[in-house]
């Protein structure tokens, strides 16, 4: 045993013995000294140890991040080739459009060259003799084939027929007739029939449009409406209200363009539009395509069916009735 920690008086301050008291260090032995080499031992052990996990632990998230780094690449790498699928994507349907306009401009000459020409050359006498339609077989054409003016105030700003188009400006066939008409001015059917189209027609340039099938082959479209009040399917009469008028699809200015069918085909509807009671022939004049003698004779079947007592509902129901 060395010695142990021991107090020592200082010579000098005997007077105030009890509070001059020096703690003082034994010198160290080798037992000592061999002790502290043991604990830095230790203690270097135990710092080697945590450097070790530390590393471990740097290690890992380094891993950790170099993952993260790939994936990170990876997810741009995806993103790239969606970006470019898209303009691939976006290329080919432009591409189709082209080809689209293309194939309708070509069926816009086809129909120039067959559509606008009359397919047969009736003497004029077969297409019009008109003067023993009576006033009842007259009202019922007029009501079931299109006639007047589908709005109000009509002003004619561009006519049936071929025209460089205002907006594509290429020289295509102009299928209808367009009206003047400021945004919001109500629209009606020409004629009785239901409709067949009703909404935006996409790619059609029409934009919001409505379709209405008429009796005896014929049907008429309403475009570049700014709203459309039918629904596919819903019966309309004569003078009844569709809608009203925009500026939507390919139209450079507000306006109705208006177009009359038969068997598909457009005619043009300034005759149908000057038609009425007392303008009866105009449009049996003007329009050659049609074969009014047959049509005509199946309206006078119809009117002399109507008027035979045994047809009206009330014979028919006393039939079923006890
Ligand atoms: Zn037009």
């Amino acid at each position: 045993m060395g010695v142990p920690a021991a107090l020592f008086k200082t010579a000098s301050c005997h007077l105030h013995l009890e509070r001059s008291f020096v703690i003082m260090h034994p010198p160290p032995t080798a037992t000592s000294r061999a002790n502290h080499a043991r604990q830095v031992r230790a203690t270097a052990a135990e710092n080697t140890g945590k450097k070790l996990l530390l590393s471990g632990q740097v290690d890992r998230q380094q891993s950790r991040m170099a993952e993260l780094q790939q994936r990170n690449q990876q997810i741009q790498d995806q993103n790239y080739n969606l970006l470019a699928r898209q303009d691939e994507l976006q290329q080919q349907v432009e591409r189709r459009a082209r080809e689209l306009m293309a194939l309708s401009d070509d069926l816009d000459q086809l129909e120039s060259i067959i559509g606008i020409t009359p397919p047969t050359s009736l003497p004029v006498a077969d297409r019009i003799s008109v003067a023993s339609h009576t006033a009842f077989e007259k009202r019922l054409l007029l009501g079931s084939i299109p006639s007047g003016y589908p709005l109000g105030e009509a002003t004619v700003t561009s006519e049936f027929g071929m025209r460089e188009h205002p907006v594509v400006e290429k020289t295509r066939l102009h299928g209808g007739i367009d009206l003047r008409a400021s945004i919001g001015t109500q629209v009606w059917s020409t004629a009785d029939g239901v409709v067949e189209y009703a909404g935006h027609n996409p790619g059609s340039g029409m934009g919001k449009m409505i379709k209405i099938v008429h009796n005896y082959g014929f049907s008429t479209i309403y475009a570049h409406l700014d709203q459309v009040d039918v629904k596919v399917g819903q019966y309309i009469s004569q003078g009844e209200p569709i809608g009203r008028t925009g500026n939507t699809g390919l139209s450079n200015a507000p306006h109705l363009h208006y177009e009359i069918r038969y068997l598909g085909r457009r005619l043009n509807p300034e005759p149908f539009m000057k038609w009425s009671i007392d303008r009866y022939k105009t449009v049996f004049e003007q329009e050659e395509r049609i074969q009014w003698q047959s049509l005509a004779r199946t309206v006078r079947n119809q009117v002399r069916v109507m008027d035979q007592p045994s047809s009206r509902p009330a014979a028919s129901l006393s039939v079923i009735s006890p």
